[in-house]
């Protein structure tokens, strides 16, 4: 086994040391440039590959690697162009072997996107998505990307779109406030038809609110946040597994339909600290690009669920503009039938797709008479809750949406038209959060019960337990 300290990261916590079952490493007096003293790789020889120094680690300064069955070296045009000083490609081999790892729903996202491909990420610090930020400033630069730390989120999304049209899968990242400054940029990325993924980690607002506190009161700005008539998609993580997971499926589904796509996580998640599962194999979805010659870049293809989408510098005439636009890309503001053409287009890329677009969790359906729904970090304590409710009797079920935009509107009508449900508990970190769109789909077929809860605190397993058995008197 070969165990590296990637010193640049190291803070000299011991950890590594204190945990190896081996003695492997040891405490030293060398200092890296921070000033912190880096154990060091005393009896290599004794390593038994348990990775428990690598899991860790609070700063993934350490890769175990079996030095046999590691994989080969990125290949030059995957190498980032400044030779880097020290070993940078352990990491690329790291993120892409199978593995089991304790990782913060953060860092989850930041894994996810180097596995989907990422190549750019602009953004600009801010709890509880900081994290973000610091893995994406870590793994880029060893698998050939680009961070930019940018001076605000305007800029972190325009950045990142213009990554995407540089050719390079991009992804940005914030919380709250950041989240309200970048809307004008997502309703860019629609009109455009850029790819990139955007993470709102939410916290308690308006404003600047509870910076380090949970939320889930962003559902209708994911949604509705710019103007005009748009869809989107939206996904939101209950694990950090999921974390890991959706960001991949993020960028998958925004290269497929050539949109901008968010995650939508909390605080809690992206905070929470789990065991992820790195899949032996990963699907990626590439950038399609047009054949030279072809010149119609934006609108509905003749085939598939988006145009081929150049890349500046790659000899296509590339023409990229926020207002109306025909197919080339060329600007007609005053043309009806060509706004008209273009919007219905955006909007009917989403919900002709829904099938392939919405995912959601379902248990305990067949004989629920509540149902109790719920997503993101919230949806743990409300299965939890059924769960207890159930053993004690009461026929409740549970639904969480995995997709939140579009909606499960069609799941949750066929199971609204069975009858059996009489009562729908929805459990969120919000006043207003999901409850609405719930509301619409529901239309009157039995009774709602919004179980809110604000101020930074998750539900607990028995708050929701109360609001059930509350339903079932
Ligand atoms: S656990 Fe990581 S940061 Fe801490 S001393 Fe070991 S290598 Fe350095
Ligand atoms: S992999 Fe296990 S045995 Fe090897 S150095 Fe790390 S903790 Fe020690």
């Amino acid at each position: 086994m070969s165990v590296r300290i990637d010193e640049r990261y190291c803070k000299g916590c011991g950890i590594c040391v204190f945990m190896c079952p081996k003695k492997v490493l040891e405490e030293s007096e060398a200092l890296n440039k921070k000033g912190f003293a880096v154990p060091k790789v005393a009896h290599p020889e004794n390593c038994i590959n348990c990775h428990i120094c690598e899991q860790h680690c609070p700063e993934f300064a350490i890769d175990v690697l079996d030095e046999k069955k590691a994989a080969p070296s990125p290949s030059a045009a995957q190498k980032p162009q400044a030779a880097p000083k020290v070993p940078t490609s352990t990491r690329e081999m790291k993120t892409l072997a199978p593995r089991t790892i304790l990782l913060q729903g953060d860092e989850a996202i930041a894994e996810g996107a180097i596995a989907a491909g990422c190549k750019f990420y602009g953004g600009y610090p801010i709890t509880p998505a900081t994290e973000i930020a610091e893995g994406m400033s870590r793994l880029l630069p060893l698998n050939g990307g680009k961070f930019i730390q940018t001076e605000d989120e305007i800029s972190a999304i325009g950045a990142a779109i213009g990554a995407s049209w540089a050719g390079a899968k991009s992804m940005t990242a914030t919380s709250g406030p950041g989240f309200s400054l970048m809307q004008e940029n997502i309703g860019y990325a629609v009109m455009t038809e850029t790819p990139c993924v955007i993470v709102d980690v939410q916290r308690s607002g308006p404003s600047t609110g509870q910076a380090t506190k949970p939320a889930q009161g962003d559902a209708m700005q994911a949604r509705f946040g710019s103007h005009g008539d748009y869809e989107i998609i939206a996904l939101s993580p209950s694990s950090v597994q999921e974390c890991f997971d959706l960001t991949i499926r993020a960028f998958n589904l925004s290269e497929k339909y050539r949109v901008p796509v968010i995650i939508l996580a909390d605080g809690e998640i992206g905070h929470l600290r789990e065991s992820v599962r790195i899949p032996k194999k990963i699907e990626i979805l590439n950038r399609r690009m047009p054949e030279q010659g072809i010149s119609n870049f934006f609108g509905k293809p003749e085939q598939g669920t988006a145009a081929p989408m150049p890349a500046f510098g790659t000899g296509h005439f590339v023409h990229v503009t926020g207002s109306t636009h025909k197919e080339d890309g060329m600007r007609d503001v005053t043309t009806k039938e060509v706004h008209e053409r273009m919007v219905k287009w955006f909007c009917d890329k989403i919900n002709e797709n829904k099938d392939d677009l919405v995912q959601f969790e379902e248990k305990f359906i067949e004989d629920a008479e509540i149902l109790v729904i719920s997503y993101g970090a919230t949806a743990r304590p409300a299965l939890g809750a059924v769960q207890d409710a159930r053993k004690s009797g009461m026929k409740v079920g549970f639904f969480r949406p995995v997709t939140i935009w579009p909606s499960p509107e069609k799941r949750l009508r066929e199971i609204l038209a069975k009858g059996k449900i009489k009562k729908i508990i929805v459990s969120e970190m919000a006043l207003r959060g999901y409850f609405p769109e719930i509301e619409r789909i529901v239309a009157g077929k039995c009774e709602l019960v919004h179980n809110s809860k604000i101020g930074g605190e998750i539900h607990t397993k028995d708050e929701i337990l109360t609001a059930i058995k509350e339903a079932n008197k």
